[in-house]
């Protein structure tokens, strides 16, 4: 058990009834002796070690305080709904409750089904990270979350609520360092601990997809250039027989908030007809490279 652990163990004795023998002082004995356990690992050097792929959560490190490891490439999907402050947890508890819910799940149960290497929740959003050979599924993941999101969250919910609400979608990729932060264990509970993943891939895709309005995915300049095939890039054709590019570019270069000038936005869902056999195909495609 580490000092962090032990100080924590029961917080009421910890902080208040612990005998604190000093007549002065600025903070509580044991609030001073947390700063100084953290204070000593900054003090330290950290250890990284490279990793090519996203590992299994339980061997993420969290015992020994100086160890990280950095993963290349990391693919993060982020989606949030658009519109949730419209919800009223006073008014309509109820349909809000039902809402969350759909959305929530919904998107954790798709990107489990697509073989996401980890899924979290941040804010009220889901955000998924696929590894750096995953791009056409994490493509598809989304693509089939953010049709679920036209084709039965929004007019769901707009008819309980009447209340126009819909989905943020972005997708960006970079390296990542990660560790567990936290209490290991702490009564059985869970919330005293999570991974961290430093690096751009998630906040730049939450990023992303709050610039995301009408049911439109964004993804940044990097994620895009993985999509090589035509079938990321063309539609099916339907429902003239034209194939059509998808994407749009975007410029955002004036906004400070990303490390790139361009993005691209895609407003398509999956087809009535082809979607089934796109979405397919697009998962082929990472497992035959
Ligand atoms: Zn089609």
């Amino acid at each position: 058990m580490s000092l962090f652990d032990s100080v924590f163990d029961n917080p009421k004795n910890a902080l208040f009834l612990r005998e604190d023998s000093r007549t002065e002082g600025k903070l509580p004995l044991a609030i001073e002796q947390i700063i100084e356990t953290e204070l000593g690992y900054f003090n330290q050097s950290v250890s990284i070690t490279n990793q090519n792929q996203i590992p299994d959560t339980p061997q993420i490190p969290i015992q020994n305080p100086t160890t990280w490891l950095k993963i290349p490439d990391v693919i993060c999907c982020f989606v949030d709904m658009e519109g949730s402050t419209k919800l009223s947890v006073g008014l309509h508890d109820k349909t809000t409750a039902k809402a969350y819910r759909f959305f929530t799940e919904t998107a954790i149960r798709i990107f489990h089904q697509f073989g996401a290497a980890y899924i979290d929740i941040k804010g009220d959003g889901v955000f998924s990270l696929f590894n750096k050979s995953q791009s056409y599924t994490a493509l598809a993941a989304t693509v089939s979350f953010k049709t679920f999101v036209y084709e039965h969250f929004t007019p769901k919910v707009q008819k309980l609520t009447e209340q126009n609400v819909g989905g943020h979608f972005g997708i960006d990729q970079k390296t990542v360092l990660v560790r567990r932060f936290g209490l290991k264990s702490y009564q059985n509970r869970t919330d005293r601990q999570n991974e961290v993943w430093a690096g751009k891939p998630i906040n730049m895709a939450a990023k992303l997809a709050s610039l995301s309005t009408n049911n439109r995915l964004w993804v940044s300049d990097r994620f895009f250039y993985n999509l090589k095939d035509e079938q990321a890039i063309y539609s099916c054709g339907c429902p003239n027989g034209v194939k059509v590019e998808l994407w749009k570019k975007e410029d955002v270069s004036k906004d400070s908030r990303f490390d790139f000038d361009n993005a691209y936005s895609l407003g398509s869902n999956w087809c009535e007809r082809h979607g089934k056999s796109f979405c397919s195909n697009l998962v082929k495609l990472d497992t035959e490279n």
